[in-house]
């Protein structure tokens, strides 16, 4: 798995897009970057679209390969793990898990508990 910043925003844990091919990075984005950059899309000429398309490709090629880490779920009593090398990835495989077998936790969370939860995550993240 590589990951990539959108290349028309400063870098940030926001940004960064995740896959194991390209078409999967930027299928990741889209979302994105059609909500923010609707107007550079509208204005790109073919040329333009295509030096994009080039220079994505080339910044995929060029970015390291992402060792796989592992997390277990927080649960208590839950031992479901999970493996990826992309944070993003990998926290929104958490997030689904949780709406699937603990619907109810992330629902009746504070917004403490939830920056808490985060701050944890991160810290298991850096340190797996
Ligand atoms: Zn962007
Ligand atoms: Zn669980």
């Amino acid at each position: 798995m590589k990951q990539l910043k959108c290349p028309d925003c400063d870098a940030s844990v926001d940004t960064m897009y995740e896959g194991n091919v390209v078409a999967d990075v930027m299928q990741a984005m889209m979302p994105h970057y059609k909500e923010v950059h609707a107007d550079v899309m509208q204005s790109a000429t073919p040329e333009k679209h295509q030096a994009w398309m080039e220079d994505f490709n080339k910044a995929f090629n060029d970015a390291p390969e992402l060792p796989e880490k592992t997390i277990t779920c927080y649960v208590d009593g839950c031992e479901v793990s999970f493996t990826s090398g992309g944070r993003n990835t990998l926290l929104g495989e958490v997030y689904a898990h949780y709406m699937e077998v603990h619907p109810d936790v992330i629902p009746n969370a504070s917004d403490e508990e939830k920056k808490a939860w985060m701050e944890n995550f991160e810290k298991d993240w850096s340190a797996a």
